[in-house]
C-alpha cells in the first residue's frame, strides 16, 4: 500500500502518532511518506496535537482519509487515540530527520494521565489518573537523548524508577510538559534525584495560580540547594483574563530569577477567544522580559509606553507564541 502522511501542525516538531504509524506501515511493506500532492494514496493520515491547527486546505488523493491525533478530539475526549499495537511500537525517527535540532533526540512518555484536577485542564478526563505506560528503552533507539512528554511524572513510582534508570543511563533528557513543583517541593528526595539528571533544556515548571507560588519557590530553593543545574529554570504561566493576578505571578518569578513563558489560556474546544490584552501580556513577558527586565519596566510601565514599543518589530518576532 502507498500511506500519505500531514502533520497538520506544521512539521516543526515530531509527531508522535505519524512516527509511530510510520514504524507500522513500514513493518507490513508499506510505503509512507509525507504527502505529495501530485501523488494518489491507498491511504493518507492527518495528525496534528492542538485542536487550534487548521486542517490543510488542498485536495488529496486518497482512497481513505484518516484523521487522528489528540488535536481532533475537541472534547469528545472518549476516542480512541491509536491502535494498540500501533501504540507501543517503536516510532520512525527517519521520519523528521530534516528537523536538525532535534536530530539524535528519542521521543515519547513513561507514563499517561495526572492524578491532579487543575480545572483548565483536560487530561485527567482524557488520560485518568496517573499510569505507567512505558520504558525508557522501548522508544530510545540508542539515543543519548530524550523528549519526555508526560504530563506529571513525578507523581507516579514507575516514573520516579525511570528517572533513576535514565540517571544511570546517563541519558540528557527534556521534561517538555513541565514537573509537578507541589511534588518537588514536598519530597527532599525528588529534588535530589532531579538534581542528578542530565538537562537537555531547561527544567520546566508551571506557575499556573497564586496557589502554586509557594511550592514553585520551594522547589526551586531545594533544586538550587542539591546542585540541580539545569540551563534555567523556565515557569509556564498561564494567562487568563486577570492580567492583575498573572502579572503578580510573574514579578515575583522574576525576583526568584526563573524565566516565566506566558502562554493565553485556549479551551479544548477553541470557543473562548483570547482578548488582546492576553496578547499584548505575553509578548511583553516572552519577547520583551530581557529588555525589560534589564532597565526595570514592568507591566504597567509596558502598557504607558505603548506608543514606543509599537514602534518596534516584535509582533513579526513573536507571531508563533499564541
Ligand atoms: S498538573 Fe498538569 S496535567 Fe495535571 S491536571 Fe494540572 S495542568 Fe493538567
Amino acid at each position: 500500500m502507498k500511506i500519505g502522511l500531514i502533520d497538520v501542525d506544521g512539521r516543526n516538531f515530531p509527531n508522535l502518532v505519524l512516527m509511530k504509524l510510520s514504524t507500522y506501515h513500514k513493518t507490513k511493506g508499506d510505503t509512507i511518506e509525507f504527502i505529495n500532492i501530485m501523488k494518489t494514496y491507498d491511504v493518507v493520515y492527518n495528525s496534528k496535537v492542538f485542536t487550534y491547527s487548521k486542517d490543510s486546505d488542498f485536495s488529496v488523493s486518497a482512497r481513505e482519509i484518516i484523521k487522528d491525533g489528540a488535536g481532533y478530539y475537541g472534547s469528545d475526549i472518549f476516542k480512541k487515540i491509536l491502535p494498540i499495537e500501533i501504540e507501543h511500537i517503536k516510532p520512525d525517527y527517519s521520519l523528521y530527520s530534516f528537523i536538525k535540532k532535534y536530530k539524535g533526540c528519542a521521543f515519547g512518555f513513561l507514563t499517561r494521565g495526572c492524578p491532579n484536577k487543575c480545572n483548565f485542564c483536560i487530561v485527567p478526563e482524557k488520560e485518568g489518573n496517573i499510569k505507567a505506560y512505558a520504558d525508557i528503552d522501548d522508544f530510545l533507539d540508542n539515543r543519548k537523548i530524550a523528549i519526555l512528554m508526560d504530563n506529571n511524572v513525578l507523581a507516579s513510582e514507575h516514573g520516579l524508577k525511570q528517572i533513576e534508570k535514565i540517571v544511570d543511563k546517563k541519558i540528557r533528557i527534556d521534561f517538555n510538559q513541565g514537573l509537578d513543583a507541589k511534588i518537588i517541593a514536598e519530597n527532599p528526595d525528588i529534588a535530589k534525584l532531579l538534581s542528578k539528571v542530565k538537562w537537555y533544556k531547561p527544567l520546566r515548571m508551571a506557575c499556573d495560580s497564586k496557589g502554586q507560588m509557594e511550592y514553585v519557590e520551594k522547589a526551586t530553593r531545594l533544586l538550587r540547594k542539591y546542585g540541580c543545574t539545569p540551563k534555567n529554570y523556565f515557569i509556564y504561566v498561564l494567562v487568563k483574563n486577570n492580567i492583575k493576578d498573572v502579572s503578580e505571578r510573574t514579578q515575583f518569578l522574576i525576583e526568584l530569577k526563573l524565566k516565566p513563558f506566558a502562554q493565553a489560556y485556549r479551551d479544548f474546544d477553541n470557543k473562548i477567544k483570547i482578548t488582546q490584552e492576553q496578547k499584548d501580556f505575553c509578548r511583553f513577558i516572552n519577547v520583551r522580559k530581557i529588555l525589560l527586565n534589564s532597565i526595570g519596566i514592568d507591566w504597567k510601565g509596558y502598557k504607558r509606553s505603548t506608543k514606543e514599543w509599537k514602534k518596534s518589530n516584535f509582533k513579526k518576532e513573536d507571531k508563533d507564541l499564541f
